[in-house]
Order: C-alpha cells, then structure tokens, then sequence
C-alpha cells in the first residue's frame, strides 16, 4: 500500500503542524507584521524533486489579518528559510519601507499645511476606499 497514484501532486502530502515564524516578515497583501517566533497553524509538506533528507520543505501559514498565504520554503542545508511568496522579508527592506513611509507620510503633512484644501481631499480619499478587482469609477 504505498503507492497510489492518487497521492501524485505538485506537492508532497501536507500535513498540519505549528509553525513559527522564522524571522520578522511582512504581509505583502495588507503589510501585516509578522514576528519572529510568532506561532500559526501551518501546512508542512515537501515540494517533489527536492526533497531534502526527508524534512519538510514548505510551510504555509495564513496571515493573521487578511488569511494570505504566506510560504516558506526550509533550506535546511544553508539553516534558512527563504520567503516563496506572500510576504517580503525584513532585514534592509524593512527599513527602507519605513523610511518611504515617514517620507511620504512627511510629504503630505507639508502638502496639508500650504494647501488646507488637501486636508479635505485626503479625509476624502480615506473613505473612499478602494474595492479590490474595481478601476476607476
Ligand atoms: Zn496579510
């Protein structure tokens, strides 16, 4: 009994499992922070054809806020964990988005004070919220 071919799929069968955030990453769909250590309800399986001794090679969590898939691939052979998709991971990139942030952020206070009347556009814009999938008007 330990072939069926109905088992055959991109990926290795998935099991449930804990996973902990290997290091601090951010959600690309809503930018929710992920800490290092945080724990989740994960998918580990492994990806066909590259197995690696055995261990569990992909790991899918869900984020906390907008349930994105996030997937990790393990890399046991260099110890890391490269991010596949779903999030980007911090180190410098962190870094400079919080910079961009502050930048823009900065920008529009500036913007605000010459021109009160943006003060207006912007509350406006803020509830006019965008629906996803929806261009323009
Ligand atoms: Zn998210």
């Amino acid at each position: 009994m330990s072939r069926d071919p109905e088992a055959r799929a991109p990926q290795g069968p998935a099991v449930r499992a804990e996973a902990r955030g290997p290091f601090n990453t951010r959600c690309k769909t809503c930018r929710e922070h992920i800490y290092k250590g945080k724990q989740f309800n994960a998918h580990k399986g492994t990806v066909q054809n590259e197995v690696y001794l055995g261990l569990p090679i992909f790991c899918v969590i869900k984020c906390t806020r907008c349930l994105a898939e996030i997937t990790f691939k393990s890399d046991p052979k260099n110890t890391d964990y490269p991010v596949e998709h779903g999030a980007t991971r911090n180190f410098q990139a962190e870094k400079l988005l919080e910079e961009e942030e502050k930048r823009l952020q900065k920008e529009r206070e500036e913007e605000e004070l010459n021109n009160p009347m943006k003060v207006l556009e912007n509350l406006q814009e803020l509830k006019a919220q965008p629906v996803p999938g929806q261009r323009g008007f």
